[in-house]
C-alpha cells in the first residue's frame, strides 16, 4: 500500500469480501444473476486499473451453518457448516461466469477439494494468478466448520499479503447503532479494531477483527450498492469506514 501524488491510498493487492447477500436482491435469498452481473461490471473496471483482486464469497444467501443447525434438530452443527461452505462454492461459480461474461479472467479456488469444479486453494498458485491479472475467487471459506467467511477473508488476506480487506455491505460503513433500526445513527469514518471489539459492533466476526488487529491489516467497510463504490474504495477515496490500529497497536 502506498500514497500517490494526490495523497490517496493506492492498493496493490486487495481482498474483497462479498457476503452472500450481495448475490441476491435485498430481502430475498438464492442467487440473482442480475445482481451478480452488476457487481461484475464494477469489478471489471477495477481489474482494468491494474489492481490485483482476490474475492472471498459468503454463502448466507443460501445457508448459514449456525442458523440452519439451530432451527433443524435433524442436522449436526458441523454438517450445517459444511453445507454453508458448499453454498459459497455455488456463489463462486455464479460470480466466475458473470465475471468471465464481461471479459475478466478468473480462477475459482476452493478450500474443500472438488476437482471437477474448482482448483484447490494453494497459496502460491493463488498469488501467481493474481500477478498474472486474474481475479481469484476463494470459495469454501477456511474449509473448517464453526467460523464464517469473514474469518476466511482475514486469514486469506494475510496469506496472500493483501494490503487491505474490503468488506462490501449494504450500508455506508460502520455505525454506532444499526442504521436500519435508527436512521439517525452516526457513521464512523475511522475506527480502531479495539473499539469495534469493545463496543461489540456487528461488523465482522470477532475472530476476523482479532486477526486483522494482530497483523495490522486495514479493513474498509463500504456500500457496494452505490455504483462506482468498489472502484472508489480501491482507488483510495475515503468512503465508508476505515478500521485501523490505534497508536498502541
Ligand atoms: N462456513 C464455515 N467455515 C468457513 C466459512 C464459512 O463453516 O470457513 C460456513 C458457516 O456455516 C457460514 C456459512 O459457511 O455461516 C456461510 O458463510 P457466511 O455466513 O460467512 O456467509 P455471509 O454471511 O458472508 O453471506
Amino acid at each position: 500500500m502506498s500514497d500517490d501524488a494526490s495523497g490517496k491510498l493506492v492498493y496493490r493487492r486487495v481482498l474483497l469480501k462479498m457476503s452472500g447477500e450481495s448475490f441476491c436482491r435485498s430481502g430475498e435469498s438464492g442467487i440473482s444473476m442480475a445482481e451478480v452481473a452488476s457487481i461484475s461490471e464494477q469489478i471489471q473496471r477495477v481489474v482494468a486499473s491494474g489492481v490485483q483482486l482476490a474475492i472471498v464469497c459468503g454463502g448466507g444467501n443460501i445457508l448459514r451453518g449456525k442458523k440452519f443447525s439451530a432451527v433443524s434438530a435433524a442436522i449436526n452443527a458441523p454438517t450445517a457448516h459444511y453445507m454453508g461452505m458448499l453454498a459459497t462454492v455455488i456463489n463462486g461459480l455464479a460470480l466466475q461466469d458473470a465475471l468471465e461474461n464481461v471479459g475478466v479472467a478468473t480462477r475459482l479456488q476452493s478450500a474443500i477439494r472438488m476437482e471437477g469444479v474448482a482448483e484447490p486453494f494453494i497459496r502460491r498458485r493463488c498469488v501467481r494468478h493474481l500477478e498474472k491479472g486474474r481475479v481469484v475467487i476463494l470459495a469454501a471459506g477456511t474449509g473448517s466448520p464453526f467460523v464464517t467467511t469473514d474469518t476466511a477473508a482475514a486469514l486469506r488476506a494475510r496469506e496472500i499479503e493483501a494490503d487491505v480487506v474490503l468488506k462490501a455491505t449494504r450500508v455506508d460503513g460502520i455505525y454506532a447503532e444499526d442504521p436500519e433500526k435508527n436512521p439517525h445513527a452516526v457513521r464512523y469514518t475511522d475506527i480502531t479494531y479495539r473499539d469495534i471489539l469493545a463496543q461489540n459492533l456487528e461488523v465482522m466476526d470477532a475472530q476476523a477483527i482479532h486477526h486483522c488487529m494482530e497483523h495490522k491489516l486495514p479493513i474498509v467497510v463500504f456500500n457496494y450498492q452505490k455504483t462506482g463504490n468498489i472502484e472508489r474504495v480501491i482507488a483510495g477515496e475515503k468512503i465508508g469506514t476505515r478500521v485501523m490500529a490505534d497508536e498502541d497497536g
